[in-house]
């Protein structure tokens, strides 16, 4: 009896994966149909200083389906790499944010975009060339741009992955280090890494000031981009507290909903357009 309960249950189990292959290859088409239909929006969230200024701010990526409503990017950005279409989506990122740029630029707003940059992106032979023909296209300058990479991209070929990087720079295009501390972590890559900035992950700034671990964490990756010359914004700010921490240990920005949540850049411009108006005045 329990070999045939066993049997049973692996035909179970055999079912359930079938039907997660099945969703995940109807997922992947309806995604690469989304791209092609303008379903991907791009949603900017601020970047602010001690003061409550914004000095940065982050594109982010939202899929509002006909078919399924709104779907996240915690589901839909891992699978777009697997399937190799984030290539295909992260060209549209860079020419949707030189565009969002030249709005910004022409209602007064002078800080640069960070875009993320997936690995498989980083890694195609045209990347660079890419790059120059979409700030060609609106004529914006690479200093206007940070690419937000993880860890994961220092894993292999580092020697490639430095030269791009620094042929990159010298475009005026800046890198950052998104999620700082959660990926592969060797810190030797650091001083030979052309970087401007780390990004502190939300799932240490959560921690803080309540939990002795966390906020050691959050501390020492602090004390330590000093010491390398390295700019800091702490990402996924949600109190007060939090931020109050931040600023008195010299983080350079914050990021998170304390400030504000992802929106659409045309209405952040909206918002913000009366407060530009008052410091013209
Ligand atoms: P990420 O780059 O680390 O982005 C930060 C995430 O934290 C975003 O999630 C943002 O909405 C969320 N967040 C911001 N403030 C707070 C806060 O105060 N509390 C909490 N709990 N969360 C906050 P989102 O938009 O769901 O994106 C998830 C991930 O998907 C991103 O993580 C990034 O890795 C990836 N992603 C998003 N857009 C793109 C894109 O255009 N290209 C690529 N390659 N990846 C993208
Ligand atoms: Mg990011
Ligand atoms: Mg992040
Ligand atoms: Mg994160």
């Amino acid at each position: 009896r329990a070999k045939s309960a066993g049997r049973n249950q692996i035909a179970f189990f055999e079912g359930d994966m079938q039907i997660e292959v099945e969703q995940r290859l109807t997922l992947e088409r309806d995604l690469a149909k989304a791209l092609e239909q303008h379903e991907l929006q791009m949603v900017m969230q601020a970047q602010v200083n001690n003061l409550g200024e914004a000095v940065g701010a982050e594109l982010l990526m939202r899929w509002h389906s006909k078919e399924r409503g709104m779907v996240s990017p915690a589901l839909f950005i891992p699978l777009a790499e697997e399937s190799g279409l984030i290539v295909k989506m992260g060209d549209w990122v860079l020419l949707e944010a030189c565009a969002i740029l030249k709005r910004l630029r022409r209602e007064g707003h002078q800080f640069p975009l960070s875009i993320n940059v997936s690995p498989k992106q980083f890694r195609q032979k045209d990347f660079v060339d890419k790059v120059i023909a979409a700030l060609e296209t609106q004529g914006v300058g690479g200093e206007n741009l940070i690419f937000e990479v993880t860890e994961g991209l220092f894993i292999d070929n580092l020697q490639e992955t430095i030269s791009r990087m620094s042929k990159l720079a010298g475009l005026g295009i800046r890198f950052s280090i998104d999620d700082f501390g959660t990926g592969y972590s060797s810190l030797n890559y650091l001083k030979r890494l052309p970087l401007y900035e780390l990004k502190i992950d939300k799932s240490f700034v959560q921690d803080v000031p309540g939990d002795a671990n966390g906020t050691a964490i959050v501390g020492s990756i602090l004390s330590m981009a000093k010491q390398f010359g390295l700019k800091v914004v702490a990402e996924g700010v949600e109190t007060e507290e939090q931020a109050s921490y931040l600023i008195t240990n010299n983080c350079d920005s914050m990021q998170g909903f304390l400030y504000s949540r992802p929106t659409a850049p045309d209405i952040w411009m909206a918002n913000h357009a009366q407060e530009k108006k008052q410091l013209q005045a």
